[in-house]
């Protein structure tokens, strides 16, 4: 199939293999935000720290027996973008930090692709512990945990989300549609009806690569809602 230089170049990147970074090319989500409010920083009574307390001693479904810790989240409190995968895998559990290993570093390609580094979002997961043998979260665990990531959006205030992965959009949007059918459309989540995009997991692209060229299409339809927002 033709490509253009341009386009090329940019689905190059995108999918991490080739190091080439796009000087002076206008930023658009990469900005860093103004600082946050303060009231931002504490929503409905509780800040961060108490926030991440509570996951880290949190028993409301089983998975606090088996986890061998909560992953809580990480980057930028001050993010525009929120990334939301699944759930951990067994290396995130280990480490406790989401989306690390061979799908962190494409997750961080990608990213790198719409002028985001990994330290200027927020990545979180639906449930913050590992279901054993990363089976699907149950729809009790989910259940219970959402409110946590309802909580740490609502302390965000992102500009976007990016639902990655089937069962993350899914969750998120108390849906059972397909990704296919929720992907090219902008939803709206929570309380503060951010605009949430749907794609790919990078788990998944990693074993069908033929659909990283539809993941970088969702990125810079994200990139275009975030920069109208
Ligand atoms: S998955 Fe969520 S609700 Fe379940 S124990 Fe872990 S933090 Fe608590």
């Amino acid at each position: 199939m033709y490509m253009n230089r341009a386009l090329r170049k940019e689905y190059l990147q995108a999918i991490g293999i080739e190091s080439w970074v796009r000087r002076g090319a206008p930023v658009m989500a990469a900005i860093p935000p103004s600082p946050a409010p303060a009231e931002s920083q504490r929503e409905g009574g509780i800040d961060w720290p108490e926030l991440e307390s509570r996951v880290a001693h949190c028993e409301r479904c089983p998975l606090h027996a088996t986890r061998t810790r909560p992953v809580f989240g990480v980057g930028s409190r001050q993010a525009q973008w929120l990334i939301v995968g699944e759930a951990p895998g067994a290396e995130e559990d280990a480490r406790g930090e989401p989306f690390v290993g061979r799908a962190g570093q494409l997750l961080n390609s990608m990213l790198r692709a719409v002028g985001l580094k990994r330290e200027e979002v927020y990545i979180a997961n639906v449930l913050k512990c590992r279901p054993p043998g990363n089976r699907d979260p149950a729809p009790l665990e989910a259940a219970e945990c959402l409110p946590y990531l309802e909580q740490q959006i609502a302390l965000l205030n992102p500009k976007i989300m990016l639902a990655v992965g089937r069962i993350a959009a899914q969750n998120l949007l108390r849906t059972e549609s397909p990704l296919g059918r929720l992907r090219k459309q902008v939803h709206r989540f929570g309380r503060s009806q951010v605009p949430l995009i749907a794609t790919y997991h990078p788990a998944y692209l990693l074993r069908t690569p033929a659909d990283k060229r539809k993941a970088w299409e969702d990125l810079k339809f994200a990139r275009e809602v975030c920069a109208r927002v």
